[in-house]
């Protein structure tokens, strides 16, 4: 049951909501060590439930934070537009009994709207990462220094498409005392190992 894995209430309504009865077997492992605030390296695939499994304790870990931010406090990182699409639906219907605001920061939308979108102040951004780099280098647009979790989702599909270096220094953006959670649908090669090593702490490894 949901309500064994101690989410805020208001998240709870919304699994009511979703008729999302039982957490899946990503969503039961996931959670709990996410919700401590634990780095995570998880192996499962699309269809397992595992958008829920990091969005969920995104969202109570932002619901239990007290203190006041002017800028993203989670970021969620997408190979594609698509993806990245369908986990802002995803967040925005977690979140639906919460105050809590996501904005989509994707190639292909005109840059000035998107500036304007982090202007509204939102808590989770939904990014691909080649237009977060594009906005971090612009300097004024995005504000990566109050992230308190950073997921990586489909890590080894992003370093296939090439982008383990603009994950990279899209870590790096981030403060260093921060949660990352990174999924994979497979164990990947040397380079997700990098990557791996790089931007999580003693992570815990999930495999699904
Ligand atoms: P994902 O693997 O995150 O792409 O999720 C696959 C599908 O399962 C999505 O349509 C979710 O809405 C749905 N889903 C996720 N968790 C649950 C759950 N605990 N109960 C029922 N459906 C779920």
């Amino acid at each position: 049951m949901f309500t064994d894995l101690q989410l805020h209430e208001r998240l709870l309504k919304a699994l009511t909501e979703l008729s999302f009865d039982t957490p899946t077997p990503v969503q039961e492992q996931t959670i709990p060590p996410a919700i401590e605030g634990k780095d995570l390296y998880v192996i499962a695939q699309t269809g397992s439930g595992k958008t829920a499994a990091y969005v969920l304790p995104i969202l109570h870990r932002l619901l239990e934070d007290e203190t006041r931010s002017t800028g993203p406090r989670a970021l969620i990182l997408s190979p594609t537009r698509e993806l990245a699409r369908q986990i802002l639906q995803d967040v925005q219907n977690l979140a639906r009994f919460t105050f809590l605001k996501a904005e989509l920061i994707i190639g292909g939308e005109d840059f000035k709207v998107q500036a304007a979108k982090m202007r509204k102040n939102p808590d989770v951004l939904i990014a691909t990462p080649g237009r977060t780099l594009e906005h971090l280098a612009a300097g004024v647009n995005i504000d990566l220094t109050q992230i308190r979790t950073l997921v990586i989702d489909e890590a080894d599909r992003m370093l296939d498409m090439g982008f383990s270096e603009d994950v990279l220094k899209i870590a790096e953006a981030c403060p260093g005392e921060r949660q990352t959670m990174l999924f994979s649908a497979t164990t990947g090669n040397a380079g997700l190992r990098r990557v791996i090593e790089q931007v999580l702490r003693e992570p815990l490894r999930l495999e699904l």
